[in-house]
């Protein structure tokens, strides 16, 4: 069975996924922590600080890491759990001793500051749905550090192309309209990078080497995926036209690399 073929189902395990979920959370496994004790864990501590407070909020109301992690939970196999952990600490970075990836609420509210400032081009959500796709975006480019540790993936070129490789292809096999979320996720990596200095809690942004180039890597693989509805990208010159006409095989590349290294893990349909 092929791997796409399993991950064009994926927005039907979503709806799935997010039943399951509020299911077991209405059943008294919840308190921000995920129903199964293997595989794909949440937790969200709850904020000691105000600033966080929005953030754990905006995360709670709308359920997103819940679906995120019940499609996760529902498409890979783990060695061992991995968790997923909102709250205070350092990051957004996966730690490979504690199996556990952090995403810190002050992170989140960056982001939704940035937004605030400059709404993304291609928005056409609010400015928390976008919030939130940065974040799940960002989830997806930790989770492939993860993948890379658990299942002892090799890597050729650098770690985080290929983090923001795996990122992109999750959001746009995954989520409905993904494309437009790597997009967003894009325009703000463009930004902070044309912006560094001024960036708030720039500790995630300066690790992960934000530059141009990662922008228009997305940006392109994202069009690759899609020429038609992407086409706009193409025809306001956002992607160069030489570059644009080798993004459609650039996508297929990266999306077979990828599939070929996690067919092993991924469940059957
Ligand atoms: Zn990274």
């Amino acid at each position: 069975m092929s791997s796409l073929s399993i991950f064009c189902m994926g927005y039907k395990k979503r709806v799935w996924a997010t039943l399951l979920f509020l299911v077991s959370w209405i059943v008294g496994f919840g308190n921000g922590v995920a129903g199964q004790r293997e595989g794909f864990l949440l937790i969200m501590d709850a904020p000691t600080q105000p600033a966080s407070t929005w953030a754990w909020e905006l995360l709670r109301n709308s359920r997103r890491m819940e679906t995120v992690i019940g499609v996760l939970q529902a498409s890979f196999s783990l060695p061992r759990p991995l968790t997923f952990r909102f709250g205070e600490g350092e990051g957004p970075v996966y730690d490979p001793q504690r199996v556990e990836i952090t995403i810190p609420y002050p992170f989140i509210a960056d982001i939704a500051h940035l937004l605030s400032e400059h709404p993304a081009p291609t928005a056409v959500h609010s400015e928390q749905t976008d919030t939130l796709d940065v974040v799940e975006w960002v989830v997806y480019h930790e989770l492939a550090h993860a993948f890379v540790d658990l299942y002892n993936l090799p890597v050729l070129g650098r770690e985080e192309d290929a983090a923001d490789a795996l990122a992109t292809l999750l959001a746009i096999e995954l989520v409905e309209d993904g494309g437009r979320m790597a997009l967003t996720a894009a325009d703000l990596l463009a930004r902070v990078a044309a912006n560094a200095k001024n960036t708030p809690n720039a500790s995630f942004w300066n690790e992960h080497t934000v530059d141009q180039q990662r922008f228009s890597q997305v940006v392109c693989w994202v069009y690759g995926s899609d020429t038609t509805t992407f086409a706009p990208l193409a025809n306001s010159g956002t992607i160069p036209h030489q570059r644009a006409q080798r993004c459609p095989d650039a996508f297929s590349t990266m999306a077979q690399g990828w599939w070929r290294l996690l067919d092993r893990y991924i469940k059957p349909a």
